[in-house]
């Protein structure tokens, strides 16, 4: 049985998933599970050791072999809203473009994946947690409580990552930001283990032209609505 105290949200690149999430589960007293981040620590962690799918483009079958070892090195803890490789805080190093332009490639990775699923569980089996990434409430939490499929306008997406790299001090230009994008939403949708899509049970949201307080306040609501629901059901009155 998977965890099912889980609000598992899914969508493209920059639908302002981590944002919502975050605050989502601050409201609501979860944990939060960022499962992109843990992607791009295992693609920092590749590069750091020369082995990230770019650098072993003319041999993969040596280039896999040498990522299973450093996977097999590689001990990743989330403590306290960080990533920690190996006991270093690489929280820093994960939204650079060097690991985003890898880490779709890594991410299509079944061992991988098949790693990050078995510690995404582990996590959320301590206690409820709000959990965001491409295949949430479609493979990894398939019984989750609650589902929801974040999306927004490819352009409104391009704007707000290249508002990110700015405020990492970097000025990538909107049009370079929505081509990587939409390359990664290709990559993410196309690949044969657990592909981004929307779980048939999710809660459609599009957060083009929404604050992120109210994209919060929506999922907030549903969370709570379906609690309510449950306490009905078990003549439990809900405040
Ligand atoms: O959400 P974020 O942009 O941080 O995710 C980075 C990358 O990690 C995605 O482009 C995708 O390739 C991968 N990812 C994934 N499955 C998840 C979360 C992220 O494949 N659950």
């Amino acid at each position: 049985m998977t965890p099912t105290q889980v609000v598992a949200i899914d969508g493209p690149s920059g639908a302002g998933k981590s944002t919502v999430a975050r605050q989502l589960a601050q409201r609501l007293g979860f944990g939060f599970l960022d499962t992109g981040a843990m992607y791009r620590a295992v693609t920092w962690h590749f590069l750091q050791a020369g082995c990230a799918p770019a650098e072993c483009a003319d041999s993969q079958e040596q280039g896999v072999a040498r990522m299973r070892v450093a996977l097999a090195a590689a001990r990743l803890e989330l403590v306290a809203g960080r990533v920690v490789m190996n006991g270093r805080d690489v929280t820093p190093h994960l939204r650079t473009r060097e690991v985003e332009s890898q880490v779709s490639a890594v991410s299509a990775l079944s061992f991988v994946r098949a790693a990050m699923r078995d510690l995404q569980r582990t996590v959320a089996a301590s206690g409820p947690v709000v959990a965001e990434g491409r295949d949430m409430g479609s493979v990894v939490f398939p019984q989750a409580r609650w589902k929801v499929y974040l999306d927004a306008a490819p352009s409104e997406r391009a704007r707000r990552r290249s508002e990110d790299f700015a405020r990492q001090g970097r000025t990538v230009s909107e049009a370079d930001v929505l081509e990587e994008i939409l390359v990664r939403d290709r990559l993410d949708s196309t690949r044969s283990d657990a592909p981004l899509r929307q779980a048939e049970d999710a809660l459609y949201v599009d957060s083009t032209g929404l604050t992120t307080e109210s994209v919060v306040a929506q999922l907030f609501a549903f969370v709570q609505a379906d609690e309510r629901g449950q306490a009905d059901a078990r003549g439990v009155v809900v405040s």
